[in-house]
């Protein structure tokens, strides 16, 4: 039978957001009303799959759920996502990746997250998506699954010369080298950028030596995020790094933006592989701009039709 190949390939989390809306976070052993609840499909794996496949590629999500309501709930996602679920795993040995989130009137918020069934993602799902990963053109990773799994993940894409987008986020502290020897765009925000380099990055300037101290590491590209200032892009063999600044919007809700942002990379390396890293950044901010103007994260990423044909 011929295997199915995918534009761009996930290797990540998902992971259902639980939002409670408080006049206050409550205290230690205290039972307090909130006035509003929701539930939010969130995940950095699943929300920059959920983004490419939005602009227009075929993509599959490799990743694992619970064999309850919310992996259920989670795969209906995906299809209704125009995302293949033949690598979405369902099992009964943990819960499917959750978040409870509560959030005070002033915008403070308290958060628990339970990765669950997204940590039992190993090297058996990997090699049964192997046919999958080999013919894509780009795979992502993040850090919300075992990271090496990720790693694992990024290798395979490597070996059989598949382009691969590294998301270190979180960040943790000491990150193996190897993640940045397969990364052929290391893409992080300030604060990761800080955690793993320990310079400061608060403006274009800290976010040039940041990015020249990652390149050093060993990756091919390292673009790093930089909210409404857009992102400077760094290339191998390049000395300096090229800022690219984003459309300056009214910002409602910037949840997810740097997931909207990779998505849409991964769209750009997917369907136009000879263009500039740069364009592609530039790009990719217009995109994420967009997802900053309404509220919550899937939910504000927008969709092909939303968005200029120029981008296309
Ligand atoms: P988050 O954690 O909120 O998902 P992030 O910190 O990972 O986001 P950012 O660097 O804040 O990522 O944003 C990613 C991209 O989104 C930016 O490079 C830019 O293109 C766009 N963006 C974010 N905030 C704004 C804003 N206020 N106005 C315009 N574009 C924005």
């Amino acid at each position: 039978m011929m295997e199915e190949a995918f534009d761009v390939v996930v290797v990540g989390s998902c992971m259902t957001d639980l939002v409670s809306q408080t006049p206050r976070l409550p205290k230690a052993g205290e039972t307090i009303h909130g006035h509003k609840f929701f539930i939010g499909f969130g995940g950095k794996g699943a929300n920059q799959c959920i983004q490419a496949a939005r602009l227009g590629v075929k993509t599959t999500m490799i990743c694992k759920v619970g064999k309850d309501f919310f992996g259920d709930a989670y795969i209906q996602n995906f299809k209704d996502n125009n995302v293949s679920t033949d690598f979405v795993w369902q099992t009964s040995d943990a819960a499917t990746g959750a978040a409870s989130i509560t959030v005070n009137d002033a915008g403070e918020n308290a958060i628990v997250i339970v990765a669950g069934a997204n940590m039992l993602l190993g090297g058996d799902e990997l090699q049964k998506a192997l046919p999958a990963i080999r013919k894509a053109k780009v795979l992502v990773c993040q850090l919300e699954i075992n990271p090496q799994t990720s790693l694992q993940a990024l290798q395979m894409a490597r070996d059989n010369k598949v382009k691969t987008v590294f998301n270190p986020a979180p960040a943790i502290p000491d990150l193996d080298y190897n993640f940045y020897k397969v990364s052929d765009v290391f893409c992080c925000n300030e604060s990761e950028a800080e955690l793993l380099t320990g310079f400061s990055v608060n403006n274009v300037e800290g976010a040039h030596r940041a990015s020249q101290e990652l390149l050093s590491r060993g990756c091919g590209a390292v673009i790093l995020t930089l909210g409404p200032q857009g992102c400077v892009v760094l290339k191998a063999q390049e000395k300096t790094s090229t800022h690219v600044p984003s459309t300056a919007v009214a910002a409602v809700d910037t949840t997810g933006a740097g997931d909207s942002f990779i998505g849409a990379l991964a769209f750009y390396l997917a369907v136009h592989p000879t263009m500039t890293l740069e364009e592609m950044a530039g790009r990719a901010n217009q995109v994420a701009s967009v997802s900053v103007q309404t509220s919550g994260t899937q939910t504000s990423f927008p969709f092909r039709q939303d968005l200029p044909a120029k981008l296309f």
